[in-house]
């Protein structure tokens, strides 16, 4: 069976959300994967952020193969050793919490982490908490992605993918990303919380302008507002930082996470910080597979792995040398981002040839916007990789015509 044959089948059986697949993929070995005629590529998407130990890990594998041997799933009406470990860490990672919750200077006593199984449904449980607040109102950033189910649509800027499904919940009032002066008019004491993304993945890495962060902690402290970061894409390391607003030092209310958190096995998390964690009481929300010990395993096997593998790192060194190598091209304007985060402005709408120029030749990138190009390659991406994928993208990029 061919892969064009799969694709046709592909189509006779899979519902159109997506289009047609470009690739049918069998398997994969670190940053590389092979498509089922055998080519083989050089995986800069790891799957839009989220196989951050690339493809195979053999920590991620055993951790996974074990539990699912041992125990795969259980209900809420128990938990399991995994759902608690990873939790803790989690707190931990964010600063908020020592063993004995409140334990350590600057830690934030009453977080807690709620677990779902992907970044919409992350951000849907913190929707819900913010509700709790007893404010409805919400200020969101144009560019801003926040996930697909209708009520992180309403917090989605990009009105080809809202309008269809108007009417849509919520009270949001959309300000210009990195606009502090836009952002502080909007909030006031009908804010229930901001929700930001410290880096936008979908808009193409772009990163919040210096003090913009602090800014939004700013206003929304002044009203009795969350602040609500969304790192679904760009938190877990991918930023060469556990998450992309750590370097800010801001202390958000609400942090959420998906993608990398599982490195490929589907997890969300919703951390609220401090008095936000106990906003959602018993009966408040809920989900069946939610900190399914399988999935936290996983995240726990990737956390440990980012740090045994110095993979932050890796992470800021390796994502400079393809920022570096690509910036060298006469069609690209710009490299944003971080670590390994990276948007590819060119300098012309060629994003699509480039695309399909750098699958002919064996790589993956996603082509975010006619003139923009996004990596988002797994953590373990090596140096040689990278200046591998460099000369071959930059050799896709003298073939293409403006
Ligand atoms: N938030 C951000 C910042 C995202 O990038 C995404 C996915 N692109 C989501 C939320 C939604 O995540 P999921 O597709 O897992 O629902």
């Amino acid at each position: 069976m061919t892969q064009q044959q799969w694709v046709g089948r592909y189509q006779n059986a899979v519902m159109n959300t997506f289009g047609a697949p470009r690739l049918v993929l069998e398997r994969g070995e670190g940053a590389w994967v092979w498509d089922v005629d055998g080519r083989r590529y050089l995986d800069l998407l790891a799957g839009i952020a989220v196989n951050s130990l690339g493809h195979g890990h053999p920590a991620l594998v055993k951790a996974v193969s074990e539990q699912v041997a041992t125990l795969a799933h259980v209900s809420n009406f128990f938990t399991t050793v995994p759902q608690v470990r990873l939790a803790e860490r989690l707190l931990e990672l964010l600063g908020a919490s020592g063993v004995g919750d409140g334990g350590r200077p600057g830690s934030r006593p009453g977080s807690r982490v709620f677990f779902s199984n992907s970044g919409a449904e992350a951000n849907e449980a913190a929707l819900k908490l913010t509700r709790r607040t007893g404010r409805t109102g919400l200020v969101a950033a144009a560019g801003a992605f926040h996930g697909r189910t209708m009520g992180a649509l309403s917090l989605t800027a990009n009105a080809a993918y809202r309008e269809p499904f108007e009417p849509l919940p919520g009270d949001v009032r959309f300000v210009p990303y990195g606009d502090a002066d836009a952002l502080e008019a909007a909030v006031d004491d009908t804010t229930a919380a901001v929700v930001l993304e410290p880096l936008q993945g979908e808009a193409g890495a772009r990163v919040a302008p210096d003090g913009y962060l602090q800014a939004a902690r700013a206003a929304t402290s002044g009203c009795g507002a969350l602040l609500w970061l969304d790192e679904v894409q760009c938190g877990m390391g991918r930023t060469g930082d556990w998450f992309a607003h750590t370097a800010s030092g801001v202390a958000p209310d609400l942090v959420t996470l998906a993608k990398g958190l599982g490195g490929g096995i589907p997890i969300g998390a919703t951390v609220a910080l401090g008095e936000a964690g106990s906003l959602l009481r018993p009966g408040s929300h809920g989900t069946t597979f939610g900190g399914n010990p399988v999935a936290t395993s996983a995240a726990l096997a990737v956390i440990d792995a980012i740090e045994a593998g110095d993979l932050l790192a890796n992470a800021t060194s390796v994502g400079q040398r393809l920022s570096d190598g690509l910036a060298a091209h006469p069609l690209v304007r710009e490299v944003t981002g971080r670590g390994l985060l990276l948007g590819v402005g060119l300098t012309a709408d060629v994003g699509p040839q480039a695309y399909e120029a750098a699958l002919a030749a064996g790589v993956i990138v996603n082509c975010c916007a006619p003139d923009r190009l996004r990596l988002a390659p797994p953590l373990v991406l090596t140096r040689e990789q990278a200046d591998h994928a460099v000369e071959l993208l930059l050799r896709v990029l003298d073939e293409v015509t403006p």
